[in-house]
């Protein structure tokens, strides 16, 4: 859960109503940079971007010194770099394209970082990106009971808890074809060398996130790059064979080190979208905590935190309600809703909370997977923002929905300083692998501190002449 998404119009989770318009007809390229435009504003909202790191800026120089090696570009091209720490890299029409913070803290050098972004404004020059999102198709989480995607709780919160993981926008989980990847691939590193850049950079980037994904893999891997652009070795093969046939623009890179633009960048889950702490969600720039069940499976998504027990019978999520209303108003509102078109007479139950706080609740029965089950819907003022809880459960289980809306509260000076977040530090060795190991967070695997620096062994980390390693900050609220 992010501090943007209480400005998202729920409505807007999902394919915009301009693509679903156009899907299956002939698109202009007017058209595509329109729905490039409606899509990209989607991407920011949902997963955010990141403009204050000077690496914004320095990415966008390099993408526009390869835009520039275009013949004829037929869109203004755009790049920002993607709160998402899973390494990723992707298109949207018209000029749109996106990399991961957790893609760019695996590059080592220019050539890699241009290799990739060649390849993506190659995914739209040749127009894959449009022809792409036709055939995407929205994935599903969890299943809702009927009546609660059908009316009761409305279709918008079906929406959202559906909404793919980290990604909020099914434009980039589709797949490429193998001809649409070549492709990028073989124009992308001509692009890249014409612009002065060595080709083999994107066989070597391309192998580094496939050992990230291999190192990560036991670790759930939510998303990367590859669900988009599937990873084969004959990519990087046909890569290699084509190095040697290009011949590379000499010029000078738009910035000496890579290593020194990347230095401060976060690294892994960013603390100012909440995180999890075993079952006890903490979100230190709202300024609360709330402790789900224990062994239900949870998720963190940018307009919703939930969690379901493992039978999908039960369920319980938290977002944000339209700050005009009041709690009160809502519970008010809700009630309303089910009397006039159910007929259905509810109450408000109250509920004060120990840190001062009060919520308006109301329940309602309801039946999942044949057993007898309850949805509770709950409202609760609490800084500048209203708060919606909602929850099913069978019968005999709800005094864990209850329980967890009632264990919502302040977050705690102690709990504040637990959370922490990792930056890269770059640095100059002088001493022995082990001692930058030591200097380095141990939250990261020594094995992913060897892949960020595009080495093997811990030998080679020390002859480099620049070290990324990683720095552990308790959590400060950005100003
Ligand atoms: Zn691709």
């Amino acid at each position: 859960m992010s501090i943007q998404f209480s400005r998202i119009h729920w409505r807007s989770a999902g394919l915009s109503a301009a693509l679903i318009v156009l899907i299956g007809c002939a698109v202009s390229p007017q058209q595509e940079q329109q729905i490039g435009a409606e899509n990209a504003k989607m991407v920011e909202t949902q997963i955010g971007v990141e403009r204050s790191h000077p690496l914004a800026d320095y990415v966008s120089q390099v993408g526009q010194r390869l835009v520039a090696q275009l013949d004829q570009p037929e869109f203004t091209y755009h790049f920002a770099i993607l709160d998402d720490p899973t390494p990723n890299a992707f298109a949207l029409p018209g000029g749109y394209i996106f990399i991961s913070r957790g893609l760019l803290a695996i590059m080592n050098s220019e050539d890699e970082l241009a290799g990739v972004l060649a390849h993506e404004i190659i995914h739209v020059s040749e127009h894959h990106s449009i022809k792409q999102m036709r055939s995407s198709i929205l994935p599903s989480l969890v299943e809702l009971p009927g009546n609660i995607v059908g009316g009761v709780v409305s279709e918008d919160l079906g929406a959202l808890i559906n909404t793919p993981i980290s990604a909020g926008n099914s434009l980039i989980s589709a797949k490429y074809s193998r001809t649409h990847e070549s492709e990028s691939d073989s124009l992308g590193i001509a692009l890249a060398a014409k612009a002065g850049y060595q080709p083999s950079a994107m066989a070597d980037i391309l192998k580094r996130m496939n050992d990230v994904v291999e190192l990560e893999l036991e670790q759930e891997i939510e998303k990367s790059y590859f669900d988009s652009h599937p990873y084969t070795p004959e990519r990087v093969a046909a890569i290699q064979k084509q190095v040697p046939e290009i011949s590379v623009t000499s010029s000078a890179p738009v910035q000496p080190s890579m290593l020194n633009q990347l230095d401060g960048l976060l690294y892994g889950p960013n603390p100012a979208k909440g995180v999890f702490k075993q079952q006890v969600f903490l979100h230190p720039d709202l300024d609360f905590t709330i402790d789900f069940p224990a062994q239900w499976h949870t998720m963190n998504q940018p307009q919703v935190v939930a969690a379901a027990n493992k039978q999908q019978t039960a369920l319980i999520g938290m977002t944000m309600a339209d700050p005009q209303f009041t709690a009160a108003d809502h519970a008010a509102k809700f009630q309303g809703m089910l009397q006039q078109r159910y007929g259905y007479d509810a109450q408000i139950d109250t509920h004060k909370y120990a840190w001062g706080g009060q919520s308006y609740s109301v329940s309602l029965p309801t039946e999942v997977k044949g057993v007898a089950s309850t949805i509770q819907q709950q409202w609760l003022s609490y800084g500048e923002h209203v708060y919606q809880m909602f929850g099913y459960a069978p019968n005999t289980q709800l005094d864990l929905v209850d329980s967890t809306m009632k264990s919502f509260a302040p977050l705690t000076d102690k709990a504040r300083s637990s959370i922490t977040s990792l930056h890269i530090k770059t640095v100059s060795p002088n001493g022995s692998a082990a001692a930058l190991m030591k200097q380095s967070s141990p939250a990261v695997k020594p094995e992913m501190l060897l892949i960020l620096n595009g080495v093997t062994n811990q030998e080679a980390l020390s002859q480099l002449p620049q070290v990324k390693i990683l720095e552990e900050k308790v959590w400060q609220k950005p100003q």
